[in-house]
């Protein structure tokens, strides 16, 4: 994977902040990952921006806050392209001997790597059924058959559309407020 080539930008020296329990440093970011990609939708050339704030907790840090991350998608009905931006919450743990099996990051004590952070949390932001709104007029038989997607029933597919389209419609209305400039 080209990925695996860019750099990481994002180590943070934090032997400083963990002299005091409860020390606290923000971290502004404003870095592209385009290319990640999760079914038909991925990342763009802009910027993954947003505010994290380190703080030391015992035997290492936590690293929390919000990041907006602009994406493109191909709507799942249409197939139009569909831009948005959406705004995970990052919320992860650094220490010192890490429980295995646990969600907490191992690291060194010193210093931290937020870039995998900012990737995984970007692409596991990225909506799995997008829509281009929430009034699609749906597939257009001619271009895109129906089945396309298709592998279980009919009866399946249906009842998972419908209810997609409920869990997707109240984020694009908010979506649709958004300035993506
Ligand atoms: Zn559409």
């Amino acid at each position: 994977m080209p990925l695996m080539a860019t750099n990481r930008k994002h180590r943070v020296h934090v032997g400083g902040l963990r002299q005091r329990l409860g020390q606290r440093l923000e971290i502004d970011i404003s870095e592209a990952f385009p290319g990640l990609q999760v079914i038909a939708s991925r990342t763009t050339e802009s910027p993954v921006t947003g505010t994290l704030t380190i703080e030391s907790i015992e035997r290492g840090v936590s690293v929390t806050g919000t990041l907006k991350v602009p994406w493109e998608a191909d709507c799942r009905r249409c197939l139009e392209t569909v831009v948005g931006e959406s705004e995970p919450f990052v919320d992860e743990v650094f220490q010192v001997n890490a429980p295995e099996d646990s969600e907490i990051i191992e690291f060194d004590g010193d210093t931290v790597d937020l870039d995998d952070v900012l990737r995984e949390t970007a692409m596991a932001s990225l909506p799995l059924s997008p829509l281009c709104g929430a009034n699609c007029l749906g597939p257009d038989p001619e271009r895109f058959p129906a089945g396309l997607n298709g592998v279980g029933s009919e009866d399946t597919d249906e009842d998972e559309d419908s209810e997609g389209a409920m869990l997707a419609d109240p984020r694009w209305a908010v979506l649709d407020q958004l300035d993506l400039n």
